[in-house]
């Protein structure tokens, strides 16, 4: 609960962005307040308990906030997961439709070890495309998802119904 009102604290909306309609959930204030992003991380940190995942992987970009720090806190290491043709060696890719074209995500294809436990995060989970594609990367890179942390859940794109079978946990939902 502590957790939820920084979040809502500490977002702004930004109505009619990216596009006509959408309002835009801005955490960028969230990252740029040392005392509110200090006590989010470790609050995630806390929750998972330490030794419950190996490693952090982070959806670009915002993710990539969440994940390093989250990290570096939990003393583990930090795998990207990226935009399409963004990685240097060979990688595995998993598209996703969006409401118009389609997007793509990419890990090197030796980004984990097998077996390793993979926390997924992320700043926010809308339709929840983005996360499918993050956790099935994830897995077919060898990794076991050991669940999918974001700051923001929209609760009314029901992007959770389509992650059923995972671990997900948001801090706030709106
Ligand atoms: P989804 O694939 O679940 O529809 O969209 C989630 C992805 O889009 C996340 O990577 C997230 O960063 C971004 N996203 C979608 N809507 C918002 C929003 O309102 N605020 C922010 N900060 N990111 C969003």
């Amino acid at each position: 609960a502590e957790l939820a009102a920084l979040v809502a604290g500490a977002s702004i909306d930004v109505p009619d962005f990216p596009k006509p309609g959408v309002v835009f959930k801005d955490l960028m204030p969230l990252f740029a307040d040392a005392e509110v992003f200090r006590r989010v991380i470790d609050g995630i940190a806390a929750h998972h308990g330490p030794g419950s995942f190996d490693v952090v992987a982070g959806v670009e970009a915002r993710g990539f906030v969440v994940a390093a720090a989250l990290a570096y806190a939990a003393g583990t290491g930090v795998v990207p997961i990226r935009k399409a043709g963004k990685l240097p060696r060979k990688a595995l890719s998993a598209s996703y439709a969006l409401e118009y074209g389609e997007a793509t995500l990419e890990v090197h294809e030796d980004a984990f070890v097998a077996g390793q436990r993979v926390l997924v995060v992320d700043d926010v989970l809308a339709t929840g495309g983005t996360a499918a594609a993050a956790m099935d990367l994830v897995e077919r890179a060898g990794g076991t998802v050991s669940g999918f942390t974001v700051l923001l859940e929209l609760g009314f794109l029901n992007g959770r119904a389509r992650l059923s079978s995972r671990a997900v946990r948001s801090l706030l939902t709106v």
